[in-house]
């Protein structure tokens, strides 16, 4: 079995660690918050000092972090995955980021005769828990043959896209059919609120219809009861739609409804709201329209 490494122990890596170590990996884990790794320790994990000592200790590394600069830093970085990896290592980065600085941190690390793959993924923080995500993978066949086993342990639906960075282009292109499933649920409920019928019957209705989606049966009951905690937090969410205008701009595509969603979270980012779940874009309608979609308890806040 080979030795792997994780990297990035958040909302996403905490669960994908514990699947690897329930599959029966032998994990070497590093975060920057050493403290989120100790119930994995005492499930059987070992700890290293720095990205760098995990890749010494690993044949296959994984990355799963916030942003395109954090990645950079955890491999590039003075005591990253670089400086230690060896030879015939395959570096798996499942964070989302820019598919054009993967390509570049691809080519160093080939440098050093490892291989890399990116591996974005879909599913949120319960696909993490459950193994149930979906992952897009750019890379080599040969390299993305080696990382299934793997991968199956974290997700439900693996598939291959293209080479290096092509895993980050279809996770972008996910994000903008995320969000604009995200608003539309927004805007239905508001909808369905104002017009007087009971917003939960309404939800129940649609859900199973061709209105149906992953965001509406995910998300859709947290707006009912005011729940803000996130799966995925506004911050990230907008990082990515970053992401998205940034190579949609490169590739000369127009996206003005992603564009539009970008305004809408700038404004709850501006509000401190950022560390919510991204399913609280309702309250950016909900400051438009001057009132806020109430569940079945009535209570609104
Ligand atoms: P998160 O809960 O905010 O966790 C971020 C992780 O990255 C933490 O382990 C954090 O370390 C680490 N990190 C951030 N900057 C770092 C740096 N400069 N150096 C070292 N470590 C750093 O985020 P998440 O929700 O797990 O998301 C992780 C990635 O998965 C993101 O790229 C996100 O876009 C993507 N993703 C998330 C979801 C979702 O539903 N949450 C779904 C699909 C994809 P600390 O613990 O020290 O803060």
């Amino acid at each position: 079995m080979e030795q792997v490494g994780f990297i990035g122990l958040g909302i996403m890596g905490m669960g994908m660690a514990r699947r690897l170590i329930d599959a029966g990996y032998p994990v070497t884990l590093w975060n920057r918050t050493a403290s989120r790794a100790e119930t994995l320790i005492e499930q059987g994990a070992i700890w290293a000092e720095s990205p760098r000592a995990v890749a010494a200790r690993s044949d296959i590394i994984i990355t799963i972090v916030s942003d395109t600069r954090d990645v950079e830093e955890v491999i590039l970085g003075e005591s990253g995955v670089l400086h230690g990896v060896r030879a015939g290592s395959l570096v798996i980065d499942m964070s989302t980021i820019s598919p054009v600085a993967t390509q570049a941190i691809a080519a160093h690390l080939a440098r050093q005769g490892a291989a890399m793959l990116d591996a974005p993924v879909s599913g949120g923080s319960e696909g993490a828990a459950m193994g149930t995500l979906s992952i897009m993978v750019g890379g080599s066949d040969e390299d993305v043959a080696r990382a299934r086993p793997v991968l199956e342990t974290m997700g439900k639906r693996i598939t291959h896209v293209g080479g290096n960075g092509a895993g980050q282009v279809v996770k972008l292109m996910n994000q903008i059919v995320v969000v604009g499933n995200c608003l539309a649920m927004c805007e239905a409920l508001l909808f369905a609120q104002k017009s007087g019928v009971d917003v939960r019957r309404a939800w129940e209705a649609i859900s199973a219809g061709a209105a149906g989606s992953w965001m509406l049966t995910n998300r859709g009951p947290q707006i009912l009861e005011r729940d803000w905690r996130p799966g995925f937090t506004i911050e990230l969410q907008q990082k990515d739609l970053r992401l998205v205008l940034e190579a949609a701009d490169q590739v000369g595509v127009p996206v003005p409804n992603t564009a539009h969603i970008f305004q809408l979270y700038r404004t709850l980012q501006e509000r401190g709201l950022g560390r919510e779940g991204n399913h609280a874009l309702v309250k950016a309608l909900e400051a438009l329209a001057g009132f806020q979609v109430q569940g079945s308890s009535g209570e609104a806040s």
